[in-house]
């Protein structure tokens, strides 16, 4: 159901025309936004967004093609999360990298939008080690810049497995997982 509301939206943005049109669509994306849905293997709209397997289940596949710049773009505006995983621990930058095709103004988008480069996902990958070819590698490399001290403290808790659930804030649980 989730990928049909990504083409829906992928469908307006389309056949906006006019500053109205595209508010209108922004309204919607902000609505759906809020709701946090999620597939059932914990993947926000955003990752789907990014994935080229969303455009599988479409009859107008000619038309709307994922990953999507526009509605990464839009959804981000509508205040959902890059950094958020799914099951798997995979940022939308993950998917991007695996199951994208690793599109180069996605990637960029995603990039600028502040993504961790250190963030690992339940395989222990890091956007870098993900990245499949040379070209991909420079631009994911380019975009790094000096982690945060906040970083630099989660990985070395999780490198030395130190203990911290129910010691930090439960919200810092998850970004120390995340690295
Ligand atoms: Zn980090």
């Amino acid at each position: 159901m989730m990928v049909y509301l990504l083409h829906y939206l992928s469908a307006l943005l389309e056949v906006a025309s006019d500053e109205h049109d595209i508010e209108v669509v922004m309204e919607t994306a902000k609505a759906v936004a809020w709701v946090g849905l999620r597939s059932t293997t914990a993947s926000t709209l955003l990752h789907l967004a990014s994935n080229s397997r969303t455009e599988d289940i479409s009859s107008l596949k000619e038309h709307l093609h994922f990953p999507s710049l526009r509605v990464c773009e839009l959804l981000m505006d509508s205040g959902i999360d890059q950094s958020v995983v799914d099951g798997d621990r995979n940022t939308a930058l993950h998917i991007l990298l695996t199951k994208g095709h690793a599109e180069r103004d996605v990637l960029s988008c995603l990039l600028k939008a502040g993504a961790h480069m250190d963030a690992r996902n339940s395989s222990g990958k890091t956007v870098l080690d993900l990245a499949r070819c040379e070209k991909v590698r420079r631009v994911v490399q380019s975009a790094e810049h000096v982690p945060g001290l906040q970083c630099l403290a989660a990985r070395k808790i999780m490198g030395e497995k130190m203990p911290y659930e129910g010691i930090v804030p439960k919200r810092l649980e998850s970004f120390i997982q995340m690295h």
